[in-house]
Formats: structure tokens, C-alpha cells, sequence
């Protein structure tokens, strides 16, 4: 999903690329699998005890945003599912409750995800200290 990264490796110049979606929760740097050097990556990354409010609100909005998109694709598939797979003819009523149910089944799915991720990333950091 999103956006790949190109990340130049200071030492050795060796390219890594990073995929993406809007901000992430997790390490801030990637390690050189040629000479071994750490990246930095904390324009598209961090941890989330180091972000300031700003990076958590972007967060937040990417799950919204990503919701937006996935979310409408999901229930789209289930309308074709029910229709063409099943046969079964919808009302605009149904297609209004099945649309619904899909796009927050896929909001609490990302949030859940989300949240696992920003656990995932406070562990790491308090026990590195
Ligand atoms: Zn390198």
C-alpha cells in the first residue's frame, strides 16, 4: 500500500528501497545488508515514545484515510459477492447495511493492527532503556 522509498546508504551508497503508508510506527532505521551501517529513516518512521503529537495525529489520519479507500473496495466486493457470487438482489437498504458493516469491519481491523504496531513499538523502546 502507498509509496515506495528510496534510502541511499551513506557508506557504501548501496540503494534500499522501503514501502509505505503515510507515516509508520516502527524502528527509525534500517540496517545496510551490504556493509552493515544504519540508516535513518525517521522521516518515514519512529518510534511511537519519540513522536511528538503532530506524527501521532498523522498516524491516526492514515488509518482514517487508508479506511477510506480499503474500506470502499471491501464493500464493494461483498455487494459483488452477494449479487453476482450469490444471486442474491439487494435493496439499496441492504447494499447501505452490508456497505456499512464491511467499511467498519475494515476500520476496526487497521485500528487493531494500528494498535499492535504502537504496542509493539513501546516494548521495544522501554526495553532497550
Ligand atoms: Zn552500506
Amino acid at each position: 500500500m502507498g509509496t515506495i522509498t528510496h534510502y541511499l546508504c551513506p557508506s557504501c551508497r548501496k540503494e534500499h528501497h522501503v514501502s509505505g503508508e503515510f507515516y509508520e510506527v516502527g524502528v527509525p532505521y534500517i540496517v545496510c545488508n551490504k556493509c552493515g551501517t544504519r540508516i535513518d529513516m525517521r522521516a518515514a518512521r519512529d518510534e511511537w515514545d519519540s513522536m511528538g503529537v503532530d506524527k501521532k495525529i498523522r498516524i491516526g489520519l492514515g488509518v482514517i484515510i487508508l479506511d477510506g479507500f480499503l474500506g470502499f473496495i471491501a464493500a464493494a466486493v461483498a455487494i459483488g459477492i452477494f449479487e453476482g457470487g450469490l444471486g442474491i438482489k439487494l435493496t439499496t437498504e441492504n447494499v447501505r447495511i452490508l456497505g456499512g458493516v464491511v467499511w467498519v469491519g475494515v476500520w476496526v481491523l487497521l485500528v487493531m493492527k494500528k494498535k499492535a504496531e504502537i504496542a509493539d513499538s513501546i516494548n521495544r523502546t522501554r526495553n532497550r532503556n
